[in-house]
């Protein structure tokens, strides 16, 4: 069943018009269209190639080839973006080995495998906030319509500093020569930054990822010290504008974070010991949030498993991870702009909508949780002109779930119908 939707999808997706039919009727039950405060009951989507080109209350008759699809017990939403996943790689014991003894060829059988999870999660686009360069290629194959996936937003390789979170040869002995290619976006000064920023634009980035404190994950002791100097991440920001891209910053600590929001930079990623100050230039700038609650949870479970991690990271996982949810609290309740994202890579793909339960778990309502993955994400990205709610002139990437997500939020995690770009890829 399985093989053939990944056969149909990808068909579908190579943009072959006479696979598509005429016209393609959805008719919603239940329709949540990422605009309005409330869901419709009895709404008709009208599908004409990859985009959507009506949406009509009641339910539309198809005529001559018209093709009706039957959601009238489900609740339909625009498709999911998630702002922070690794689609390269997943969490495992043997991550670090993997790091030295995969090729990009492995690493790219095993990311179109990741890819396709997020899309049947439900995710029809994700932003990857960092891997080896493979995460472009994965990009580039789905929208040739090679590979069944989301729509990639990609930051490439990430920039660090050197020991810094993202310095892929950490924890390597000294004595180990490291290619080029690994060290590339490790970065020490202000020039060194804007000549990466400029390597990403050469590499086809689509936005650039910065780790401006220690982290969780990485094989070094902190994980809240600042890693990046003022004139370091403003030489960053202001040449990645110059390109069009938008930064994103991992930060746990404050300072880190601050020197980032500072800067200009569109999204703090984990952003754990926010403080007051930090609050107040989130709102000065208008900077988003992403929380990664989930990521923080699933980090400290796994540091509870004996071997599981380097004793660095055992010991930062278990302090950071469970505060994030706090944080988020706290942020949304002071006002931040969040964007929903999960860190998936760093917990098993496919998990990401748990991420939902988290953020209404503490007082955010459904809607606005929904709002943060659908129509806040296109704005982030400059997309909202094709992505982000069902309405006229958006590409048809739609989902649908049993259960209303506003009474359950619990059946986002089971999405049963996926359409990317006008093709049904799950039913
Ligand atoms: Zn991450």
């Amino acid at each position: 069943m399985k093989k053939i939707c990944l056969l149909a999808g990808a068909m579908a997706l190579a943009a072959s018009s006479s696979l598509y039919a005429q016209r393609t009727l959805i008719h919603c039950g239940k329709l949540i269209d990422g605009l309005a405060d409330a869901a419709q009951d009895q709404m008709t989507i009208v599908v004409e190639k990859n985009r959507i080109t009506a949406v009509e209350k009641g339910y539309t008759k198809g005529q001559g080839t018209d093709k009706v699809i039957d959601l009238k017990n489900k609740t339909v939403l625009p498709g999911l973006t998630d702002m922070h996943v690794h689609i390269e790689s997943e969490t495992s014991r043997d991550q670090f080995a993997k790091r030295v003894s995969y090729t990009p060829a492995d690493i790219a059988f095993e990311a179109q495998k990741y890819a396709y999870i997020n899309l049947m999660a439900g995710f029809t686009a994700v932003r990857d906030l960092g891997g080896s360069g493979v995460n472009i290629s994965l990009r580039n194959a789905i929208n040739k319509g090679l590979v069944v996936g989301p729509r990639i937003f990609t930051a490439g390789q990430t920039l660090a500093t050197t020991g810094g979170h993202g310095d892929p040869t950490n924890g390597l002995g000294n004595h180990f020569t490291a290619p080029e290619k690994m060290t590339d976006g490790v970065v020490d000064s202000p020039e060194a930054g804007r000549k990466a920023v400029r390597q990403r634009y050469k590499d086809g980035a689509d936005c650039i990822k910065i780790t401006a404190t220690g982290g969780v994950l990485s094989i070094a002791k902190s994980g809240k010290a600042p890693q990046f100097t003022d004139d370091e991440v403003s030489a960053i920001v202001s040449t990645a504008k110059d390109y069009g891209f938008h930064v994103a910053a991992h930060a746990h600590g404050a300072e880190g974070m601050k020197r980032a929001l500072r800067a200009g930079v569109t999204t703090i990623e984990h952003g754990t010991y926010m403080d007051d100050e930090a609050i107040e230039i989130f709102k000065k700038t208008g900077a988003y949030y992403v929380p990664t609650i989930i990521a923080g949870r699933s980090a400290a479970d796994s540091a509870k498993i004996i071997g599981y991690f380097h004793p660095f990271v055992r010991a930062k996982a278990l302090e950071i991870g469970p505060l994030i949810q706090k944080t988020f609290e706290k942020a949304y309740k002071a006002g931040v702009k969040i964007a929903f994202g999960t860190d998936a890579g760093v917990f098993a793909h496919g998990k990401n909508a748990k991420e939902f339960e988290y953020m209404t778990e503490v007082g955010m309502p459904p809607m606005e949780a929904i709002k943060s993955a659908t129509i806040v994400p296109a704005q982030i990205l400059g997309e909202e002109a094709n992505m982000g709610s069902i309405s006229k002139g958006k590409y048809a990437d739609i989902i649908a779930t049993d259960e209303n997500p506003l009474q359950n939020i619990k059946t986002l995690q089971n999405v049963t119908f996926v359409m990317k770009d006008g093709a049904v890829v799950k039913q």
